[in-house]
């Protein structure tokens, strides 16, 4: 997989449509295509990580996890609770290699997750 096939990167560079509920310099975030939650908004960097076993860059992704939460906070989530996933590798469910943080919220979560 090369970033000219990488289907987060298509939508980053808008060669692919997405529902975008944040954006910054450096990060957007748009509505799953595949919502498991009422609220369900993928939060990606703009730059191209297949994976958290590939991120090596500390700031990126402190400021992925800062940026999912205030996502969090703009849907409304912040005081009833919400998830941060970040899904890696195939057992894990991990099924787009560019990395995303999952922002689940509206309905109660269960736990241990599936
Ligand atoms: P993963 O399974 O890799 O943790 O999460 C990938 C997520 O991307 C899934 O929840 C899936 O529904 C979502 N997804 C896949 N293709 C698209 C798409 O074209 N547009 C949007 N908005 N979400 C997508
Ligand atoms: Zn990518």
């Amino acid at each position: 997989m090369t970033m000219t096939d990488c289907l987060f990167c298509k939508i980053v560079a808008g060669e692919i449509p997405a529902t975008k509920v944040a954006e910054t310099d450096g990060f957007l975030a748009f509505r799953d295509i595949n919502p498991q939650a009422p609220v369900h908004v993928l939060a990606i960097p703009k730059k191209h990580v297949a994976s958290l076993n590939y991120a090596d860059d500390a700031l990126l992704i402190g400021d992925l996890v800062l940026f999912a939460r205030d996502v969090a906070r703009y849907e409304g989530l912040a005081d009833d609770g919400y998830r941060v996933v970040i899904n890696t590798n195939a057992g894990a469910g991990q099924t787009v290699f560019h990395i995303h943080a999952h922002v689940l919220g509206g309905r109660a979560m269960r736990w241990p997750p599936g």
